[in-house]
């Protein structure tokens, strides 16, 4: 079969390799389509890669092929959603149902062959299924579907509250649907780019702020009656918006990094204080899972993708390239600011 196989460091080539089948407990998927993830980049532009050859890849859709021995619940032609993390679920972590904190785990498309490839091999549980009514495009974003909503309950979340999303990207967009679809008062997106903030308000933001106007902070609050934000979530892993969400945050709000940062940051006193101030819980999300394995954040991705209710935007989707392409895939990440949004590798041309 074709893959997109890395051999060394800025190293990417379509080749052949020899096409996998489903061994006992596992199913082979004919891929459809892979999103080229923000840490696929340094595994091919940088010195992130585990091993090499390796073949990347980890959100993805495609169709159930065939299925190995003793698997019941998926079938030949299932359309299905990967899930990349393949937890230990023998050690304390896992057993407690936190797969994301295990530290005994396999990955798909990074300890273990992905999906830039005509096929794929993962077990029983790594394949979700959906519904004719969802695209496999959709099907490639239940990863960040589910990191979203696994940040959004990071929280105690309950609706009827103000929530901020800081970072209008594909992350921060879902977040800010799943707050919806949770029953949030009053949503308000935070970015600094203006089709950003126009695609917020498109799929069902109550309000958008771009943080690039002076008095934004004042827009900000008097939204709110001067109370800041009963939930602020960080989705933009950059310094401005991490102190952003000290700053935005009610008393006894509850903040949730979900980004992750990039580099060092340092805060004020003042800045800081904020939260001894406010008495605000401040906690982090780390990808995307729950028990039973993989959890109701992949569960409900497939659900409200087919109602309808979480809204799928053809921007969220840069560009398409077939895996013939995919090193212009991964040059076109060394121009900085280049790639506005998911680049999907189409594993069909
Ligand atoms: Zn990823
Ligand atoms: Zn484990």
């Amino acid at each position: 079969m074709k893959a997109g196989v890395v051999y060394a460091k800025n190293d990417i080539r379509y080749d052949d390799i020899e096409k996998p089948s489903a061994g006992p407990g596992k199913v082979l998927i004919k891929v459809k389509y892979t999103g080229i993830c923000g840490s696929d980049v340094p595994r091919v532009n940088a010195d992130a890669c585990h091993f090499f050859p390796n073949v990347l890849g980890h959100e993805f859709s495609g169709t159930i092929e065939e299925i190995g021995d003793g698997v019941t619940s998926l079938k030949p032609g299932d359309r299905v959603a990967g899930v990349p993390l393949v937890p230990c679920m023998k050690c304390e972590d896992c057993q407690k149902g936190n797969y994301s904190l295990c530290k005994h785990y396999s990955f798909i498309g990074s300890r273990e062959y992905g999906s830039f490839a005509q096929y794929v091999v993962v077990p029983e549980k790594n394949a979700v299924k959906f519904e004719d009514e969802v695209s496999f495009e959709q099907g490639a974003f239940f990863e960040p579907a589910t990191v979203a909503l696994h940040g959004l309950q990071r929280c105690d979340y309950t609706g009827g509250k103000t929530v901020a999303i800081l970072g209008g990207g594909t992350i921060g967009m879902l977040t800010m649907q799943w707050a919806k679809i949770f029953g949030a008062a009053k949503v308000v997106v935070f970015d600094i780019a203006k089709e950003r903030l126009d695609l917020g308000m498109r799929l069902g933001a109550d309000a958008v702020i771009n943080t690039l106007e002076e008095d934004y902070i004042e827009q900000a609050m008097s939204l709110t009656d001067g109370k800041g934000y009963d939930y602020v979530y960080e989705t933009a892993g950059n310094t401005i918006t991490m102190k952003m969400a000290f700053q935005l945050a009610a008393n006894k709000a509850e903040v949730c990094f979900i980004g992750t940062p990039t580099r060092e940051l340092s805060f004020t006193v003042s800045e800081w204080e904020n939260m001894n101030r406010k008495e605000f819980k401040l906690t982090g999300s780390w990808m995307s899972y729950s028990a039973p394995f993989p959890g109701k954040e992949w569960e409900l991705t497939a659900h409200y993708f087919k109602t309808g209710q979480l809204k799928f935007d053809d921007s969220f989707i840069y560009k398409k390239l077939g895996l013939s392409q995919i090193a212009e895939g991964f040059e076109l990440f060394k121009t900085p600011g280049a790639v506005k949004g998911k680049i999907l590798i189409d594993s069909e041309s």
